[in-house]
Protein backbone atom coordinates (compact mmCIF):
# COMPACT_ATOMS: atom_id res chain seq x y z
CA UNK A 1 0.00 0.00 0.00
CA UNK A 2 0.90 3.35 -0.33
CA UNK A 3 1.03 4.77 3.16
CA UNK A 4 4.02 7.27 2.20
CA UNK A 5 1.10 9.17 0.50
CA UNK A 6 -0.78 9.25 3.17
CA UNK A 7 -0.59 13.18 4.00
CA UNK A 8 -2.34 15.07 7.06
CA UNK A 9 -3.09 18.50 5.50
CA UNK A 10 -6.24 18.78 8.32
CA UNK A 11 -3.18 19.01 10.90
CA UNK A 12 -1.14 21.49 9.39
CA UNK A 13 -4.37 23.98 8.54
CA UNK A 14 -5.89 23.83 11.90
CA UNK A 15 -4.92 24.45 15.48
CA UNK A 16 -4.64 21.22 17.56
CA UNK A 17 -3.18 20.16 20.43
CA UNK A 18 -0.39 18.18 19.80
CA UNK A 19 0.78 17.32 23.56
CA UNK A 20 -0.46 13.81 23.04
CA UNK A 21 -2.29 13.47 26.21
CA UNK A 22 -4.62 10.85 26.47
CA UNK A 23 -6.44 12.31 29.20
CA UNK A 24 -9.80 12.93 28.61
CA UNK A 25 -10.58 15.94 28.93
CA UNK A 26 -12.01 19.53 27.24
CA UNK A 27 -9.99 20.47 24.74
CA UNK A 28 -10.84 24.38 23.90
CA UNK A 29 -9.69 26.47 20.67
CA UNK A 30 -8.12 23.02 18.86
CA UNK A 31 -10.07 21.62 16.35
CA UNK A 32 -8.17 18.62 17.00
CA UNK A 33 -5.94 16.66 19.44
CA UNK A 34 -2.85 13.52 18.80
CA UNK A 35 -4.28 10.40 19.92
CA UNK A 36 -1.79 7.71 19.54
CA UNK A 37 -3.57 4.35 18.21
CA UNK A 38 -3.71 1.27 20.33
CA UNK A 39 -0.67 -0.83 18.67
CA UNK A 40 -2.78 -3.96 19.51
CA UNK A 41 -0.21 -7.07 19.58
CA UNK A 42 -2.51 -9.75 18.24
CA UNK A 43 -4.52 -8.16 15.86
CA UNK A 44 -5.94 -10.76 13.13
CA UNK A 45 -7.29 -8.94 9.49
CA UNK A 46 -11.07 -10.74 8.74
CA UNK A 47 -11.49 -8.51 5.83
CA UNK A 48 -10.22 -6.09 3.35
CA UNK A 49 -11.68 -4.09 0.64
CA UNK A 50 -9.35 -4.13 -1.80
CA UNK A 51 -10.97 -2.85 -4.68
CA UNK A 52 -11.96 0.43 -2.27
CA UNK A 53 -8.22 0.40 -1.25
CA UNK A 54 -7.03 0.73 -5.13
CA UNK A 55 -9.97 3.17 -5.93
CA UNK A 56 -8.42 5.38 -3.27
CA UNK A 57 -4.88 5.25 -4.08
CA UNK A 58 -4.15 3.24 -1.59
CA UNK A 59 -3.58 0.16 -3.45
CA UNK A 60 -3.09 -3.79 -2.17
CA UNK A 61 -1.80 -5.06 1.00
CA UNK A 62 1.53 -5.81 -0.06
CA UNK A 63 3.93 -6.60 3.23
CA UNK A 64 3.61 -6.81 6.89
CA UNK A 65 3.73 -2.98 7.72
CA UNK A 66 0.42 -2.19 5.54
CA UNK A 67 -1.09 -5.28 7.61
CA UNK A 68 0.15 -3.70 10.66
CA UNK A 69 -1.21 -0.33 9.70
CA UNK A 70 -5.07 -1.59 8.46
CA UNK A 71 -4.84 -2.99 12.14
CA UNK A 72 -3.63 -0.79 14.39
CA UNK A 73 -0.81 -2.20 15.69
CA UNK A 74 1.32 0.15 13.77
CA UNK A 75 1.65 3.34 11.74
CA UNK A 76 4.65 4.87 10.18
CA UNK A 77 6.61 7.22 11.86
CA UNK A 78 5.57 10.20 9.79
CA UNK A 79 2.53 10.57 10.72
CA UNK A 80 0.34 12.13 13.56
CA UNK A 81 -2.77 10.14 14.07
CA UNK A 82 -5.45 12.18 15.70
CA UNK A 83 -8.79 12.41 17.09
CA UNK A 84 -11.23 15.75 16.22
CA UNK A 85 -12.95 17.79 18.48
CA UNK A 86 -17.15 17.97 17.74
CA UNK A 87 -20.30 19.20 19.88
CA UNK A 88 -23.73 18.05 19.23
CA UNK A 89 -27.37 18.01 19.81
CA UNK A 90 -28.03 14.79 21.53
CA UNK A 91 -31.94 13.54 21.47
CA UNK A 92 -32.58 17.23 21.28
CA UNK A 93 -30.43 18.27 24.21
CA UNK A 94 -26.87 20.01 23.90
CA UNK A 95 -24.75 18.07 24.70
CA UNK A 96 -21.51 20.18 24.55
CA UNK A 97 -18.06 18.87 23.61
CA UNK A 98 -18.26 15.12 22.33
CA UNK A 99 -15.76 14.76 19.91
CA UNK A 100 -13.76 11.33 17.75
CA UNK A 101 -14.29 8.63 21.30
CA UNK A 102 -13.27 5.98 19.23
CA UNK A 103 -12.45 7.05 15.81
CA UNK A 104 -9.08 8.28 15.03
CA UNK A 105 -7.68 9.79 12.02
CA UNK A 106 -4.39 8.48 9.76
CA UNK A 107 -5.41 11.34 7.16
CA UNK A 108 -5.71 12.08 3.80
CA UNK A 109 -4.61 9.81 0.70
CA UNK A 110 -5.18 10.97 -3.25
CA UNK A 111 -5.59 8.67 -6.37
CA UNK A 112 -4.46 9.10 -9.86
CA UNK A 113 -7.53 11.48 -10.84
CA UNK A 114 -6.80 13.67 -7.49
CA UNK A 115 -9.93 12.71 -5.76
CA UNK A 116 -8.91 13.39 -1.90
CA UNK A 117 -10.24 10.31 0.55
CA UNK A 118 -9.79 10.46 4.78
CA UNK A 119 -8.55 7.41 6.33
CA UNK A 120 -9.57 6.94 10.30
CA UNK A 121 -10.11 3.92 12.38
CA UNK A 122 -12.81 2.89 14.57
CA UNK A 123 -12.11 1.22 17.75
CA UNK A 124 -8.30 1.83 17.58
CA UNK A 125 -8.05 3.20 21.60
CA UNK A 126 -9.43 5.81 23.40
CA UNK A 127 -8.75 9.62 22.83
CA UNK A 128 -9.06 12.66 24.59
CA UNK A 129 -12.87 12.58 23.63
CA UNK A 130 -13.59 9.05 24.95
CA UNK A 131 -15.71 10.44 27.99
CA UNK A 132 -15.24 7.48 30.30
CA UNK A 133 -15.74 5.07 27.54
CA UNK A 134 -13.04 2.76 26.21
CA UNK A 135 -12.85 3.84 23.33
CA UNK A 136 -12.76 0.10 22.10
CA UNK A 137 -15.32 -1.28 19.15
CA UNK A 138 -16.71 -4.86 19.52
CA UNK A 139 -16.95 -7.32 16.62
CA UNK A 140 -21.28 -7.36 16.69
CA UNK A 141 -21.27 -3.51 16.07
CA UNK A 142 -18.14 -3.25 13.39
CA UNK A 143 -19.66 -6.22 11.42
CA UNK A 144 -22.85 -4.26 11.30
CA UNK A 145 -20.95 -0.78 10.03
CA UNK A 146 -18.72 -2.68 7.59
CA UNK A 147 -21.25 -4.60 5.84
CA UNK A 148 -24.29 -1.63 6.22
CA UNK A 149 -22.26 1.25 4.76
CA UNK A 150 -20.91 -1.06 2.04
CA UNK A 151 -24.94 -1.88 1.41
CA UNK A 152 -25.28 1.66 0.83
CA UNK A 153 -22.83 2.17 -1.37
CA UNK A 154 -24.11 -0.20 -3.67
CA UNK A 155 -27.71 0.46 -3.21
CA UNK A 156 -25.92 4.60 -4.58
CA UNK A 157 -26.51 6.61 -1.15
CA UNK A 158 -24.34 8.56 0.10
CA UNK A 159 -22.52 7.06 2.60
CA UNK A 160 -18.76 6.66 4.26
CA UNK A 161 -17.00 3.56 3.19
CA UNK A 162 -15.36 0.38 4.64
CA UNK A 163 -11.93 -0.91 3.67
CA UNK A 164 -11.02 -2.82 6.57
CA UNK A 165 -12.24 -5.23 9.56
CA UNK A 166 -9.80 -7.09 12.09
CA UNK A 167 -10.65 -8.64 15.03
CA UNK A 168 -8.21 -6.56 17.87
CA UNK A 169 -7.33 -9.82 19.84
CA UNK A 170 -8.86 -7.97 22.76
CA UNK A 171 -11.62 -9.31 24.84
CA UNK A 172 -14.14 -6.00 25.57
CA UNK A 173 -17.15 -6.07 28.10
CA UNK A 174 -20.18 -4.57 27.15
CA UNK A 175 -23.84 -4.16 28.34
CA UNK A 176 -25.05 -5.20 25.08
CA UNK A 177 -28.99 -4.25 26.15
CA UNK A 178 -28.23 -1.74 28.92
CA UNK A 179 -29.93 -4.27 31.91
CA UNK A 180 -26.99 -4.77 34.42
CA UNK A 181 -26.14 -7.98 32.68
CA UNK A 182 -22.37 -7.07 30.98
CA UNK A 183 -20.54 -9.61 29.18
CA UNK A 184 -17.27 -10.05 27.43
CA UNK A 185 -17.42 -9.79 23.52
CA UNK A 186 -14.29 -9.86 20.65
CA UNK A 187 -13.29 -6.66 20.14
CA UNK A 188 -12.34 -5.71 16.68
CA UNK A 189 -11.02 -2.19 15.03
CA UNK A 190 -11.97 -1.44 11.36
CA UNK A 191 -11.11 1.30 9.03
CA UNK A 192 -13.32 3.28 7.64
CA UNK A 193 -12.85 6.06 4.73
CA UNK A 194 -14.96 9.48 3.53
CA UNK A 195 -14.15 12.13 1.40
CA UNK A 196 -14.51 14.30 4.76
CA UNK A 197 -15.99 13.36 8.53
CA UNK A 198 -16.83 16.52 9.10
CA UNK A 199 -19.96 16.46 10.97
CA UNK A 200 -22.47 19.13 11.58
CA UNK A 201 -21.04 19.29 15.74
CA UNK A 202 -17.62 20.61 14.49
CA UNK A 203 -19.21 24.01 13.64
CA UNK A 204 -21.05 23.83 16.84
CA UNK A 205 -18.56 23.25 18.87
CA UNK A 206 -16.19 26.47 17.21
CA UNK A 207 -19.84 28.51 17.30
CA UNK A 208 -20.35 27.42 21.10
CA UNK A 209 -17.18 28.37 21.81
CA UNK A 210 -17.09 32.19 20.55
CA UNK A 211 -13.96 31.01 18.44
CA UNK A 212 -15.43 32.84 15.27
CA UNK A 213 -11.67 32.72 13.50
CA UNK A 214 -11.53 29.11 13.66
CA UNK A 215 -15.06 28.68 12.81
CA UNK A 216 -14.68 30.59 9.47
CA UNK A 217 -11.71 29.15 9.17
CA UNK A 218 -13.04 25.60 8.98
CA UNK A 219 -16.05 26.53 6.96
CA UNK A 220 -13.59 28.12 4.02
CA UNK A 221 -11.51 24.85 4.05
CA UNK A 222 -14.90 22.25 3.82
CA UNK A 223 -16.27 25.14 1.01
CA UNK A 224 -12.81 24.96 -0.52
CA UNK A 225 -12.32 20.97 -0.26
CA UNK A 226 -15.86 19.68 -0.80
CA UNK A 227 -17.93 22.56 -2.35
CA UNK A 228 -15.87 24.19 -5.19
CA UNK A 229 -19.24 24.74 -7.24
CA UNK A 230 -19.47 27.97 -4.46
CA UNK A 231 -17.86 30.92 -6.06
CA UNK A 232 -19.16 33.97 -3.76
CA UNK A 233 -17.24 35.72 -1.28
CA UNK A 234 -18.29 37.16 2.24
CA UNK A 235 -21.56 36.29 4.16
CA UNK A 236 -23.46 35.16 0.48
CA UNK A 237 -20.61 32.46 0.32
CA UNK A 238 -21.72 30.57 3.95
CA UNK A 239 -25.59 30.95 3.37
CA UNK A 240 -24.99 29.14 -0.13
CA UNK A 241 -22.78 26.71 2.03
CA UNK A 242 -25.54 26.47 4.15
CA UNK A 243 -27.78 25.99 1.63
CA UNK A 244 -25.92 23.63 -0.63
CA UNK A 245 -25.51 21.21 3.09
CA UNK A 246 -29.55 21.24 3.33
CA UNK A 247 -29.41 19.96 -0.04
CA UNK A 248 -27.73 17.37 0.58
CA UNK A 249 -29.05 16.30 3.37
CA UNK A 250 -32.92 16.53 1.48
CA UNK A 251 -31.20 14.40 -1.16
CA UNK A 252 -29.76 11.84 1.67
CA UNK A 253 -33.65 11.80 3.21
CA UNK A 254 -35.27 10.79 0.34
CA UNK A 255 -33.07 8.14 -0.33
CA UNK A 256 -33.62 6.99 2.84
CA UNK A 257 -37.13 6.18 2.73
CA UNK A 258 -36.72 5.02 -1.12
CA UNK A 259 -35.16 2.34 0.26
CA UNK A 260 -36.65 2.37 3.98
CA UNK A 261 -33.25 2.87 6.28
CA UNK A 262 -34.11 4.13 9.65
CA UNK A 263 -30.59 5.79 11.01
CA UNK A 264 -31.55 5.34 14.86
CA UNK A 265 -29.41 7.98 16.34
CA UNK A 266 -29.80 11.24 14.18
CA UNK A 267 -28.11 13.57 16.53
CA UNK A 268 -26.10 16.74 15.24
CA UNK A 269 -22.98 14.89 15.95
CA UNK A 270 -23.85 11.60 13.48
CA UNK A 271 -24.95 14.35 10.26
CA UNK A 272 -22.07 15.02 7.46
CA UNK A 273 -22.04 17.98 5.77
CA UNK A 274 -21.32 16.26 3.02
CA UNK A 275 -24.60 14.36 3.15
CA UNK A 276 -23.17 11.03 3.55
CA UNK A 277 -24.76 8.63 6.02
CA UNK A 278 -22.46 8.34 9.01
CA UNK A 279 -21.80 7.04 11.89
CA UNK A 280 -23.87 3.49 11.68
CA UNK A 281 -25.02 2.18 15.58
CA UNK A 282 -28.48 1.08 15.82
CA UNK A 283 -30.14 1.46 11.94
CA UNK A 284 -32.50 -0.74 10.80
CA UNK A 285 -34.09 -1.20 7.10
CA UNK A 286 -37.91 -1.61 7.57
CA UNK A 287 -39.29 -5.11 6.97
CA UNK A 288 -42.91 -4.27 7.80
CA UNK A 289 -43.72 -0.58 6.90
CA UNK A 290 -44.29 1.65 9.98
CA UNK A 291 -43.39 5.13 10.14
CA UNK A 292 -43.19 4.88 13.94
CA UNK A 293 -40.87 2.02 13.98
CA UNK A 294 -37.27 3.10 15.65
CA UNK A 295 -34.68 0.40 16.15
CA UNK A 296 -33.09 2.08 18.66
CA UNK A 297 -34.06 1.05 22.38
CA UNK A 298 -32.88 3.98 23.87
CA UNK A 299 -35.24 6.41 21.15
CA UNK A 300 -38.10 4.09 22.30
CA UNK A 301 -40.12 6.51 24.75
CA UNK A 302 -40.17 9.05 22.29
CA UNK A 303 -39.52 7.66 18.98
CA UNK A 304 -37.52 10.77 17.89
CA UNK A 305 -35.77 9.36 15.32
CA UNK A 306 -39.11 6.83 14.18
CA UNK A 307 -38.71 6.61 10.21
CA UNK A 308 -41.15 8.41 9.84
CA UNK A 309 -39.31 11.67 11.38
CA UNK A 310 -35.85 11.76 9.98
CA UNK A 311 -36.69 14.26 7.79
CA UNK A 312 -38.17 16.47 10.39
CA UNK A 313 -35.40 15.90 12.16
CA UNK A 314 -32.83 16.57 9.55
CA UNK A 315 -34.21 20.15 9.27
CA UNK A 316 -34.45 20.31 13.02
CA UNK A 317 -30.10 19.60 12.85
CA UNK A 318 -29.78 21.86 10.11
CA UNK A 319 -31.78 24.33 12.36
CA UNK A 320 -29.16 23.92 14.44
CA UNK A 321 -25.99 24.49 12.06
CA UNK A 322 -28.00 27.35 11.00
CA UNK A 323 -27.55 28.56 14.87
CA UNK A 324 -23.92 27.47 14.60
CA UNK A 325 -23.17 29.38 11.46
CA UNK A 326 -24.72 32.53 12.06
CA UNK A 327 -21.72 34.69 13.26
CA UNK A 328 -20.51 34.29 10.00
CA UNK A 329 -23.74 35.15 7.82
CA UNK A 330 -25.93 37.59 10.36
CA UNK A 331 -28.72 37.47 8.39
CA UNK A 332 -31.50 35.52 9.85
CA UNK A 333 -33.72 36.01 6.96
CA UNK A 334 -31.85 34.62 4.67
CA UNK A 335 -31.18 31.47 7.03
CA UNK A 336 -35.15 31.10 7.76
CA UNK A 337 -35.55 31.06 4.32
CA UNK A 338 -33.18 28.15 3.27
CA UNK A 339 -34.70 26.02 6.18
CA UNK A 340 -38.40 26.77 5.35
CA UNK A 341 -37.41 25.90 1.91
CA UNK A 342 -36.01 22.18 3.22
CA UNK A 343 -39.81 21.25 3.55
CA UNK A 344 -40.55 21.61 0.01
CA UNK A 345 -37.53 20.75 -1.47
CA UNK A 346 -37.26 17.37 0.43
CA UNK A 347 -41.53 16.70 -0.76
CA UNK A 348 -40.38 17.32 -3.79
CA UNK A 349 -37.42 15.00 -3.43
CA UNK A 350 -39.54 12.39 -2.14
CA UNK A 351 -42.42 12.23 -4.56
CA UNK A 352 -39.79 12.30 -7.36
CA UNK A 353 -38.87 8.82 -5.30
CA UNK A 354 -41.93 7.89 -5.05
CA UNK A 355 -43.22 7.88 -8.28
CA UNK A 356 -40.23 5.95 -9.01
CA UNK A 357 -40.85 3.46 -7.15
CA UNK A 358 -44.49 2.57 -8.47
CA UNK A 359 -42.87 3.66 -12.67
CA UNK A 360 -44.95 6.42 -12.87
CA UNK A 361 -43.87 9.59 -14.83
CA UNK A 362 -43.65 13.54 -13.94
CA UNK A 363 -47.56 13.91 -14.18
CA UNK A 364 -48.15 11.14 -11.68
CA UNK A 365 -45.52 11.98 -9.53
CA UNK A 366 -48.09 14.84 -8.55
CA UNK A 367 -50.40 12.46 -7.20
CA UNK A 368 -49.52 13.01 -3.75
CA UNK A 369 -52.95 11.30 -2.95
CA UNK A 370 -51.71 8.24 -4.06
CA UNK A 371 -48.70 7.95 -2.37
CA UNK A 372 -50.57 8.41 1.09
CA UNK A 373 -53.19 5.81 0.07
CA UNK A 374 -50.11 3.54 -0.63
CA UNK A 375 -48.30 4.02 2.95
CA UNK A 376 -51.63 3.84 4.85
CA UNK A 377 -52.25 0.67 3.51
CA UNK A 378 -48.74 -0.61 3.42
CA UNK A 379 -48.44 0.56 7.30
CA UNK A 380 -52.46 -0.90 7.85
CA UNK A 381 -51.67 -4.53 6.42
CA UNK A 382 -48.51 -4.55 7.94
CA UNK A 383 -46.46 -5.33 4.42
CA UNK A 384 -42.99 -5.93 3.59
CA UNK A 385 -42.11 -2.49 2.23
CA UNK A 386 -38.99 -4.24 0.05
CA UNK A 387 -41.39 -6.86 -0.81
CA UNK A 388 -44.38 -5.09 -1.84
CA UNK A 389 -42.52 -2.84 -4.61
CA UNK A 390 -40.45 -6.35 -6.45
CA UNK A 391 -43.45 -8.52 -6.22
CA UNK A 392 -45.52 -5.18 -8.09
CA UNK A 393 -42.58 -4.88 -10.25
CA UNK A 394 -43.44 -8.69 -11.46
CA UNK A 395 -47.06 -8.43 -11.35
CA UNK A 396 -49.03 -8.43 -14.81
CA UNK A 397 -52.21 -7.75 -13.32
CA UNK A 398 -53.18 -11.27 -15.30
CA UNK A 399 -52.76 -13.68 -12.55
CA UNK A 400 -54.20 -13.92 -9.40
CA UNK A 401 -52.74 -11.55 -6.73
CA UNK A 402 -53.42 -13.29 -3.36
CA UNK A 403 -51.27 -15.50 -4.89
CA UNK A 404 -48.74 -13.51 -5.96
CA UNK A 405 -48.60 -11.49 -3.00
CA UNK A 406 -48.81 -14.10 -0.38
CA UNK A 407 -45.45 -13.87 1.04
CA UNK A 408 -44.93 -10.17 1.85
CA UNK A 409 -47.46 -9.51 5.10
CA UNK A 410 -46.43 -10.01 8.78
CA UNK A 411 -50.42 -10.59 10.09
CA UNK A 412 -52.98 -12.95 7.95
CA UNK A 413 -54.90 -10.35 6.37
CA UNK A 414 -58.49 -10.67 6.64
CA UNK A 415 -61.08 -10.98 4.25
CA UNK A 416 -61.49 -6.82 4.27
CA UNK A 417 -57.89 -6.63 4.16
CA UNK A 418 -57.68 -8.48 1.32
CA UNK A 419 -60.45 -6.59 -0.47
CA UNK A 420 -58.66 -3.54 0.30
CA UNK A 421 -55.49 -4.66 -1.08
CA UNK A 422 -57.51 -5.67 -4.18
CA UNK A 423 -58.96 -1.93 -4.41
CA UNK A 424 -55.43 -0.62 -3.97
CA UNK A 425 -54.23 -2.63 -6.63
CA UNK A 426 -56.98 -1.70 -9.28
CA UNK A 427 -56.37 1.93 -8.45
CA UNK A 428 -52.39 1.53 -9.16
CA UNK A 429 -53.55 -0.21 -12.84
CA UNK A 430 -55.68 3.18 -13.25
CA UNK A 431 -53.06 5.08 -12.69
CA UNK A 432 -50.75 3.33 -14.98
CA UNK A 433 -53.21 3.57 -17.67
CA UNK A 434 -53.09 7.38 -17.51
CA UNK A 435 -48.60 6.79 -17.37
CA UNK A 436 -47.44 8.62 -20.60
CA UNK A 437 -44.36 6.60 -19.68
CA UNK A 438 -43.81 3.05 -22.18
CA UNK A 439 -44.47 -0.09 -19.96
CA UNK A 440 -41.11 -0.96 -20.42
CA UNK A 441 -39.56 2.02 -19.48
CA UNK A 442 -41.87 1.96 -16.63
CA UNK A 443 -40.52 -1.40 -15.58
CA UNK A 444 -37.26 -0.44 -15.79
CA UNK A 445 -37.75 2.46 -13.50
CA UNK A 446 -39.09 0.14 -10.84
CA UNK A 447 -36.19 -2.28 -10.85
CA UNK A 448 -32.97 0.38 -10.68
CA UNK A 449 -35.59 2.33 -7.92
CA UNK A 450 -36.31 -0.84 -5.84
CA UNK A 451 -33.73 -2.90 -4.20
CA UNK A 452 -34.34 -6.65 -4.87
CA UNK A 453 -32.23 -7.51 -1.74
CA UNK A 454 -31.66 -5.40 1.42
CA UNK A 455 -29.37 -5.90 4.63
CA UNK A 456 -31.99 -6.80 6.69
CA UNK A 457 -31.08 -6.70 10.84
CA UNK A 458 -31.62 -10.75 11.16
CA UNK A 459 -29.18 -11.57 8.34
CA UNK A 460 -26.60 -9.07 9.96
CA UNK A 461 -27.60 -11.15 13.61
CA UNK A 462 -26.79 -14.40 11.83
CA UNK A 463 -23.56 -13.47 10.35
CA UNK A 464 -22.27 -11.77 13.45
CA UNK A 465 -23.01 -15.39 15.31
CA UNK A 466 -21.66 -17.08 12.92
CA UNK A 467 -18.35 -14.71 12.68
CA UNK A 468 -18.05 -15.00 16.41
CA UNK A 469 -17.48 -18.99 16.01
CA UNK A 470 -14.64 -18.14 12.75
CA UNK A 471 -17.10 -18.61 10.18
CA UNK A 472 -17.24 -16.10 7.34
CA UNK A 473 -18.78 -17.73 4.56
CA UNK A 474 -22.54 -16.11 5.32
CA UNK A 475 -20.62 -12.45 5.89
CA UNK A 476 -19.23 -13.31 2.45
CA UNK A 477 -22.16 -14.08 1.16
CA UNK A 478 -23.97 -10.95 1.68
CA UNK A 479 -21.16 -9.15 0.75
CA UNK A 480 -21.96 -10.66 -2.91
CA UNK A 481 -25.65 -9.95 -2.49
CA UNK A 482 -25.38 -6.48 -0.85
CA UNK A 483 -23.04 -5.18 -4.22
CA UNK A 484 -25.56 -6.56 -6.35
CA UNK A 485 -28.62 -5.06 -4.72
CA UNK A 486 -30.95 -4.30 -7.64
CA UNK A 487 -30.87 -8.43 -8.45
CA UNK A 488 -32.10 -11.29 -7.16
CA UNK A 489 -28.48 -13.26 -6.85
CA UNK A 490 -29.75 -15.42 -3.52
CA UNK A 491 -33.67 -16.37 -4.04
CA UNK A 492 -33.34 -16.85 -0.29
CA UNK A 493 -32.71 -13.66 1.27
CA UNK A 494 -35.49 -12.14 -1.30
CA UNK A 495 -37.92 -13.05 1.91
CA UNK A 496 -39.27 -11.12 4.88
CA UNK A 497 -38.19 -11.57 8.16
CA UNK A 498 -38.64 -14.91 9.51
CA UNK A 499 -40.74 -15.23 12.96
CA UNK A 500 -38.69 -16.36 15.03
CA UNK A 501 -36.51 -12.81 14.89
CA UNK A 502 -40.27 -10.78 15.64
CA UNK A 503 -38.85 -9.10 18.82
CA UNK A 504 -35.08 -10.36 19.03
CA UNK A 505 -33.01 -7.97 20.22
CA UNK A 506 -29.70 -7.64 18.13
CA UNK A 507 -32.68 -7.87 15.25
CA UNK A 508 -36.11 -5.60 15.61
CA UNK A 509 -34.49 -3.79 19.01
CA UNK A 510 -30.89 -2.34 19.32
CA UNK A 511 -28.96 -0.45 21.55
CA UNK A 512 -26.26 2.07 21.08
CA UNK A 513 -23.90 -0.47 22.78
CA UNK A 514 -21.10 -0.86 20.23
P1 LIG B 1 -22.45 7.72 18.95
O1 LIG B 1 -23.74 7.66 19.69
O2 LIG B 1 -21.87 6.38 18.59
O3 LIG B 1 -22.49 8.64 17.79
O4 LIG B 1 -21.38 8.32 19.99
C1 LIG B 1 -21.54 9.54 20.66
C2 LIG B 1 -20.22 9.94 21.27
O5 LIG B 1 -19.73 8.92 22.17
C3 LIG B 1 -19.11 10.16 20.25
O6 LIG B 1 -18.34 11.24 20.68
C4 LIG B 1 -18.37 8.85 20.29
O7 LIG B 1 -17.06 9.00 19.86
C5 LIG B 1 -18.44 8.47 21.77
N1 LIG B 1 -18.32 7.02 22.00
C6 LIG B 1 -19.23 6.07 21.72
N2 LIG B 1 -18.77 4.85 22.07
C7 LIG B 1 -17.52 5.03 22.57
C8 LIG B 1 -16.52 4.15 23.11
N3 LIG B 1 -16.68 2.82 23.19
N4 LIG B 1 -15.36 4.71 23.53
C9 LIG B 1 -15.18 6.03 23.46
N5 LIG B 1 -16.06 6.91 22.98
C10 LIG B 1 -17.24 6.42 22.54
MG1 LIG C 1 -21.34 9.27 16.44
Amino acid sequence: MNLKNITQPFIKYFPGDFSGNPMQRQTPKVVFAAAEIAHFEKPELLFFNEKLSEEIGLGKIENSEDLAFLNASAVPDTLTTYATAYAGHQFGNWAGQLGDGRAIFAGQIQNAAGKKTELQWKGAGATPYSRHADGRAVLRSSVREYLMSEAMHYLGIPTTRSLSLSLSGEQVMRDMMYDGNPEYEKGAVMMRTAESFLRFGHYELLSAQNEFETLKKLTDFTIENYFPEITSTGAAKYAEFFQAVADRTANLMAEWYRVGFVHGVMNTDNMSVLGLTIDYGPFSFLDEYSLNFTPNTTDLPGRRYAFGKQAKIAQWNLWQLANALFPLIKDEKTLENILNSFTDNFWQKHDRMMASKFGFDSVLRKDGEFFTLAQQMLEELKIDYTLFFTKLESWTGNHDADSHFSDIFYETPSEENKAGFKTFLQTYRERLEKNSVSAEASAALMRKTNPKFILRNYLLFEAIAELNEGNKDLFEKLLTALQNPYDEIYPEFSKKRPAIYNGQSGCSTLSCSS
